[in-house]
């Protein structure tokens, strides 16, 4: 089976040199698919081109958090549009660190992300950072939604509030350079049908270290020896956890 980075900002100007050999190398190792979310309106054509000239990326569409005050109301019939022909919606969600835009914007943003992948019937790439329970008590309010929360950096109890409502955990490089024992607990205790594996290319191995698809495998491997599994076997069912949530 082909293994999936479910999160890689492929679009992202640190690859605009050397996209075609980032992807060969995780290729060589067997991560063939890559799921590639967005940041907003202003990256959505170079998105789409590299939708075209490389059929293993899968393309969602949506405003981030960080960026959604620079974006007016016209930018959402934009987005109406690209999701006729997107895997996913987002990525979107609440960020509610300091310097952040508005929580008002971030919310209206939010919830607008959250009725266009109802009317589109798509999963949802969700961004939570210190803002869990606000996320969740957005989603409730949408019980047909489903999708993904990226980059879990949460606790296990509020994972497993996201997975009651209809959504993976996303676990990457950012999370297994965070507190051990909390890592520990949420990828030994929660069901590994409703994980999820990432990089979030090219953030999350620090500040001066570039990211890529291919270091997934630091991902499963860390979490195989976690649970005392074979990374094999975690990065085959993560990856068909992948599929079927995107419909691959
Ligand atoms: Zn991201």
């Amino acid at each position: 089976m082909a293994w999936i980075d479910s999160h890689c900002h492929l679009d992202h100007v640190s690859f605009s040199h050397d996209l075609p050999q980032v992807l060969q190398q995780a290729h060589d190792i067997g991560i063939q698919q890559f799921i590639v979310p967005s940041v907003g309106f202003h990256q959505w054509e170079e998105q789409q081109r590299i939708q075209t000239e490389h059929s293993n990326t899968f393309h969602a569409y949506g405003v981030h958090p960080w960026f959604c005050d620079l974006h007016e109301e016209a930018h959402l019939e934009q987005l109406d549009d690209l999701l006729d022909h997107a895997i996913a919606v987002g990525e979107c969600g609440l960020d509610f660190m300091p310097n952040k835009p508005k929580q008002d914007t971030q919310l209206w943003w939010f919830e607008a992300q959250l009725a266009l992948a109802e009317k589109h019937d798509l999963p949802l790439i969700i961004h939570s950072v210190k803002a869990g329970d606000k996320v969740a008590s957005c989603l409730k309010k949408h019980p047909k939604t489903r999708g993904v929360i990226h980059g879990f950096s949460g606790s296990l109890q509020q994972a497993q509030v996201f997975i009651k409502l209809g959504f993976h955990i996303a676990i990457g490089t950012r999370l297994i350079r965070a507190n051990p024992n909390k890592t520990k607990d949420l990828v030994t205790q929660l069901p590994l049908a409703s994980i999820l594996l990432e990089t979030d290319s090219p953030d999350g191995l620090g500040k001066h270290a570039r990211n890529e698809p291919k270091e997934m495998m630091l991902v499963a491997n860390i979490v195989a020896k976690l649970r005392r599994q074979q990374p094999e076997e975690i990065l085959n069912i993560c990856s068909q956890n992948t599929q079927e949530l995107f419909n691959l």
